[in-house]
């Protein structure tokens, strides 16, 4: 067993959070640069992976380091846990690497007892106090470190407050409070048989207990497999001394941001409550009053807060989210850390934090993670709709987006309805974290009571959500499952829309408009453009997505699948006249119609492109997709194209086939029909030629699909190159263009050396290469890799994220192998994986030049690749082709 387990405050600093958690780490900073930090020590994460190694004991060495701490605290503090003059009384807290907000347990006012008590009454002269302290104490104890509901200690709390009439907590006495704990401490003996413990060390051991098996409850695991953080941290434990924000009108406890979370605007921002403890506050129990209250209520604590808030920001370089106590006029940081804030926000905090010198360029493409930007790519409501709506009610903004759905009321019900295909909005008085799964499944949240940094609104913001808390006229009856608000009732499965950027909550649905990028959106994007050299291209099919894709930023096209030409309504019948012809003669016929449509389509690509890259993919799907399947379908097909049904269904007939995904598609297509890419090459090249004679720059890159041995490539290449050549000399006009190939067969990978040989390029088709690598078909996995997930044999599912380790070596082969034979081949990926941040980070390892993905992905591609750049894991020799 390694050394040190436990550390005083005094002792750590802000780079230590792998050993002392992110709390941990920071408490010990603030307390180096002399803030007022209640102090107390930290627990170490070894020390719970150690407990957990140990079969859940903590071990009799690290017990004794506990002691010396607690000593050491004790002498400090000048005061003595348990005792009955001025007893210590402490917090134990989680406190993970990565923070993860209300997912693991705390418990306060440790030290209470019967003896203790009385301690504190006679040092606080305020026995109400004393007597609130020690009930909040055995609830809180009760449930977390004994499994205790709570719901048992709210009824009695509930009852003493309506038998008196009264409404507040606040507003019962010191008899109350009295006759409450002796009711709790029954709870405690009825439910476990012993009396609630006494001797404060047992206490605070079970606690510390209780805080390491909190890593591993359900709703921590299921945040940490959202948040793609590692089962095998572990938390530290924070013990701390504490003070009261419920002494009195001169306490209180709030959270603020050093800028708005939810805008970015640089404003202290934040809620506190008077007389209240911190849970108060986070829990949603009494709706807080918000910070600009405090200027006035405490004006020389607002001065205060504001500079240690703004000392902490320059400090950390970073917006941050602090915890504060007011004790009887004096202000304590019980915690700072990096605050969450929404897509948005970051983008605006890092663009002004740049300005204002706090932070470089690099640090602030580093600080927005890619996937965040798809919330600021989500669209609103339209204008005009959400002018006509109904508005039901108003609440607090509490994370911003738009979202219409079904009211559902528990989070099971959320799960299920959206599992079912139904968009879901989670309506709850509050939320707590055991509705994780249900917020996760909704699109958005409605909340009766809590305030902006309720459970809801951090929750929300940090997922992305839109979340309207604190809507107090609305009356959620969770068990009739229904909303009542005036004369009105809202029925679970009937619809609301809700705007979490202003609070409003619409009857029905309300139908989205595309979203506008604002200014700091494009300044960070220019910052990100700057600093990336991989290339992001876009997946498009016609010039109206071409044009669209530019918009978002895209340098080209990576992807034409030139069959979504072929769906065209007009063009679809020639297609089925050119696959049904039993001749050569008949096919050549109906491909010769539908030349000039193909021609017209690249023609306006290259015209939208004006010489920026284009890879024009040819035919690539089995043919029988072009065909009906149903009997009428057939019969009128039939009698279009003047043939009899039963040749026609004979002709389906003898097209299709068992597998169709590996069976005659791609260039196996052009290896039986080579008048198909012929016509396509010709297309290509006269749709070129058009667009050249009229001024435009034109540098198509043809792509043959599905390749797996190189004489399909060398037979295609010859075909493709004297068809476009002859058009060119008979046009009199020269261009360069180059003919490449999709690896996306395993067998391709492994023979790049030679497919090289054939190629000008190389274009990962990564749909394929994993469907082909895995074995699993695209279209069937589904129905099983959600297990596999559940059952963690794979933790991603590898259509949406790159199976690094396996399809990754495929794709690391092919690109060795590749630039064995030409060193500067250029190489790129085009399958669904070239929008996803990680994937876009492993090909910039692999050194390819570009990735191409849909152009709602651009910004997101292009960040992921800035950052991978600037993390220096790249080889990028030979990027910018
Ligand atoms: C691929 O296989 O990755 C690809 C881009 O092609 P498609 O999805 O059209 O098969
Ligand atoms: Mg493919």
């Amino acid at each position: 067993m390694r050394g040190k387990f436990v550390y005083p405050f005094s002792e750590g600093h802000k780079d230590m959070k792998s050993l002392l958690g992110g709390k941990g780490a920071n408490l010990a900073e603030m307390t180096a640069i002399g803030l007022p930090v209640p102090q107390g020590f930290t627990i170490t994460t070894e020390a719970c992976n150690d407990y957990y190694d140990n079969g859940e004991l903590i071990r009799p060495e690290i017990l004794q380091e506990i002691d010396q701490a607690l000593i050491f605290l004790e002498k400090e503090q000048g005061k003595c846990l348990g005792s009955d003059q001025d007893p210590l009384l402490v917090s134990v807290r989680s406190g993970a690497v990565f923070s993860m907000p209300g997912m693991m347990d705390t418990i306060l006012n440790l030290g209470l007892n019967d003896k203790s008590v009385q301690g504190l009454i006679a040092v606080t002269q305020n026995d109400r106090f004393a007597y609130d302290s020690y009930r909040r104490f055995i609830q809180m104890f009760a449930d977390v470190a004994i499994g205790i509901s709570k719901d048992k200690f709210d009824a009695v709390l509930e009852k003493a407050k309506e038998a008196k009439g009264i409404k507040e907590d606040t507003e019962l006495s010191s008899q109350d409070l009295q006759e409450i704990v002796t009711a709790y401490k029954n709870i405690y003996l009825e439910e476990t048989g012993e009396v609630f413990p006494q001797n404060p060390k047992e206490q605070l051991v079970l606690a510390i207990e209780a805080v390491f098996k909190s890593w591993n409850n359900p709703r921590a695991k299921v945040y940490r497999r959202l948040n793609d953080i590692s089962q095998t941290l572990g938390t530290a434990v924070n013990i701390q001394a504490m003070v009261f924000g419920n002494m009195g009108e001169n306490s209180g406890t709030g959270v603020a941001f050093t800028r708005n979370p939810s805008t970015g605007e640089n404003k202290l921002f934040g809620e506190y409550l008077i007389n209240a403890q911190g849970e108060d506050v986070v829990a949603g129990i009494r709706t807080p009053q918000s910070i600009e209250r405090l200027k006035a209520d405490m004006p020389n604590i607002y001065q205060e807060l504001l500079k240690t808030t703004q000392l902490l920001e320059k400090h950390y370089h970073d917006m941050q989210d602090v915890e504060f106590t007011i004790e009887k006029g004096k202000l304590f940081m019980l915690q700072t850390r990096n605050g969450k804030r929404t897509a948005k926000a970051a983008i605006k905090i890092a663009v002004d934090q740049v300005r204002e010198g706090l932070i470089s360029k690099k640090d602030a493409i580093m600080r927005i993670k890619p996937s965040q930007l798809e919330q600021v790519l989500h669209p609103t409501f339209a204008p005009d709709d959400v002018q006509r709506a109904e508005c039901l009610t108003t609440g607090l903004p509490a994370s911003p987006g738009a979202a219409s759905g079904q009211v559902y009321f528990h989070a099971a019900d959320a799960v299920r309805e959206a599992k079912a295909g139904k968009e879901v909005i989670l309506v709850r008085q509050e939320t707590s974290p055991e509705d994780i799964e249900g917020m996760v499944s909704a699109k958005g949240i409605i909340t009766a009571r809590g305030g902006m940094t309720s459970h809801a609104a951090v929750v929300a913001r940090g997922m992305g959500k839109p979340c309207v808390a604190g809507c107090s006229q609305l009356l959620v009856d969770e068990v009739r499952k229904e909303i009542r608000i005036d004369q009105a009732t809202i029925k679970e499965g009937e619809f609301l829309s809700i705007d979490g950027g202003t609070g409003a909550v619409y009857i029905g649905s309300v139908p989205m408009a595309a979203t506008n990028l604002d200014s700091d959106f494009r300044t960070f994007m220019s910052w990100v453009d700057e600093e990336g050299d991989m290339k992001v291209r876009s997946n498009a099919d016609n010039a109206r997505d071409a044009r669209k894709a530019l918009e978002f930023g895209a340098e080209g096209i990576g992807l034409c699948r030139t069959e979504h030409m072929f769906f065209d309504e007009e063009r679809i019948q020639l297609v089925r006249e050119m696959i049904v012809a039993d001749k050569l003669e008949t096919r050549e016929k109906a491909l010769a119609k539908l030349l000039p449509h193909q021609q017209g389509d690249f023609y306006e690509l290259f015209k939208a492109l004006d010489g920026k890259s284009c890879t024009i993919r040819l035919l690539d799907p089995p043919l029988h997709e072009f065909l009906p399947q149903d009997t009428p379908s057939i019969t009128k097909l039939a009698h279009q194209l003047g043939l009899g049904t039963h040749l026609l269904e004979k002709r389906i007939c003898d097209l299709s086939e068992f597998n169709p995904m590996l069976g005659h598609r791609g260039c196996r297509l052009a290896i039986t029909y080579p008048e198909i890419y012929k016509m396509q090459a010709r297309a290509i090249a006269k749709g070129a030629i058009q667009a050249i004679q009229e001024g435009y720059h034109v540098a198509p890159e043809i792509m043959v699909p599905l390749v797996s041995v190189v004489d399909e490539l060398r037979i295609l290449r010859q075909l493709i190159t004297e068809t476009v050549d002859q058009e060119l000399e008979e046009a009199g006009i020269s261009m360069t263009y180059r003919i490449g190939t999709m690896i996306e067969i395993p067998r391709a990978c492994v023979t790049a050396d030679e497919i090289a040989q054939e190629a000008d390029f190389f274009s990962f088709g990564t749909n394929d290469l994993t469907q082909m690598g895995f074995g699993f078909s695209r279209d069937d996995a589904g129905k099983f890799l959600g297990e596999y997930s559940e059952k963690g044999i794979l933790d991603k599912d590898p259509f949406q994220v790159l199976d690094q380790k396996g399809i990754g070596r495929l794709l690391e082969m092919a690109v060795k192998l590749g630039r064995q034979t030409k060193h500067d081949l250029k190489m790129g990926i085009c399958g669904e994986h070239g929008g996803e941040a990680a994937t876009v980070s492993f090909c910039y390892q692999q050194g390819l030049n570009y990735v191409s993905c849909s152009p709602f992905r651009i910004p997101i591609a292009k960040l992921a690749a800035a950052q991978a750049k600037i993390s220096q894991v790249g080889n990028s020799s030979s990027r910018n082709q």
